[in-house]
């Protein structure tokens, strides 16, 4: 099997799997403490949570706090929901559901356009009442990277927050200007089932949900093997991160030769090159996923695909629906070799011939 769906999310590093193993039981059996007990054990899983904030916020800006959370859609939430009640909060159209699904249920989405090329320009007016913009850092389905430091400015200006889904770009590029940003740590080779907020100081929340307190703005016993891990994989992020671009930009460069008879879909330049999202007209996709079994790639986003509606982020960037069904998403990363997209573009370029492409 070839894995190239890193944006669905991504192979565990040895280095996580290792920190986690401690805080499951531990070669003493006393790792599964609770965290947020005052006995040796409790100490020892708090402190090992602590190391880890301190690692996941080696990649944060200085002067904010890191709030663990269980994936990144519910820090988004307590982004959203608890950063204030009254106002708009101004959502670029290519945002991920997380996002999305929550300004609308509260009945404050208001929607900034996203141009062809998949970029949210930021020369376009907030509404008066704008209390919160969210736009997030790499998008999931192609890949473009948004103009965060404008988005920054132009919230400041208009006195509103700004919230940046990092869940893509976390451990790849940095992210330098938001008020709040969330991530999920198996999108950097950490675990599944954990996430996290980074809220700048002076920014102010309310729980979404009562209880211990143990977050302060997040009740919850958190789990010492799922931080630990997450923190492992911020650490080799933070180290690998130039070495793993490079890897990257190897792949891509491969890649876009290998299907060079394929469309691009959003940006060229302006994109994390681990994300290929490619269209050919007239492809059936289904079949084509069905005839390349052994390869692990997505329809749209994993979100999308299944469902039978077509890509709204692609959608947005105004593909017809025809061109949005057509299209493949190939996501590639630290662990994947070149022979893996050598074989991959082999397959799939002759499924796509065997549909007359
Ligand atoms: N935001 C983006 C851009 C994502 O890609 C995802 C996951 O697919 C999420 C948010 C949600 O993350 P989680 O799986 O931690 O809830």
């Amino acid at each position: 099997m070839i894995y190239l769906d890193y944006q669905a999310t991504t192979p565990l590093a040895p280095e996580a799997r290792d920190a986690m193993l401690r805080w499951l039981d531990g070669p003493d059996g006393t790792g599964f403490g609770n965290p947020h007990s005052p006995h040796r054990m409790g100490r020892q899983a708090a402190a090992a949570i602590e190391l880890a904030r301190d690692r996941v916020a080696a990649l944060f800006p200085a002067g904010g706090k890191v709030i663990f959370t269980g994936s990144a859609t519910e820090a988004l939430n307590l982004a959203i929901r608890g950063s204030g009640k009254a106002g708009s909060v101004a959502v670029s159209a290519i945002e991920h559901a997380a996002v999305l699904d929550t300004a609308e249920a509260l009945g404050q989405a208001r929607v900034l356009d996203v141009a062809q090329d998949g970029l949210c320009g930021a020369a376009q007016d907030l509404p008066k009442d704008c209390r919160l913009v969210a736009v997030m850092q790499v998008n999931n389905e192609i890949g473009t990277i948004q103009p965060t430091v404008d988005w920054h400015r132009k919230a400041k200006e208009a006195n509103a927050l700004f919230l940046v889904d990092a869940v893509q770009a976390y451990g790849k590029i940095e992210v330098t200007h938001a008020d709040m940003i969330a991530i999920s740590a198996h999108k950097f080779h950490g675990p599944k089932g954990v996430g996290a907020l980074w809220v700048r100081d002076g920014v102010d929340l309310t729980e979404q949900q009562t209880g211990g307190s143990q977050e302060g703005v997040r009740s919850g016993t958190l789990s010492p093997a799922l931080i630990a891990g997450m923190g492992a994989a911020a650490k080799e992020a933070k180290e690998r991160m130039a070495q793993d671009a490079e890897h990257v930009e190897e792949l891509w460069n491969r890649a876009r030769d290998l299907f060079s008879d394929w469309t691009l879909n959003g940006s060229e330049d302006a994109r994390w090159h681990g994300n290929l999202n490619i269209r050919r007209d007239g492809l059936d996709v289904a079949r084509l996923m069905s005839d390349c079994r052994d390869i692990m790639f997505s329809a749209g986003s994993a979100c999308a695909s299944g469902s039978g509606r077509p890509s709204h982020v692609l959608k947005a960037i105004g593909l017809s629906d025809k061109q949005a069904k057509a299209s493949i998403r190939l996501g590639f990363g630290r662990y994947t070799k070149i022979e893996d997209i050598e074989q991959a573009a082999k397959s799939i370029n002759a499924a796509a011939k065997e549909q007359g492409l």
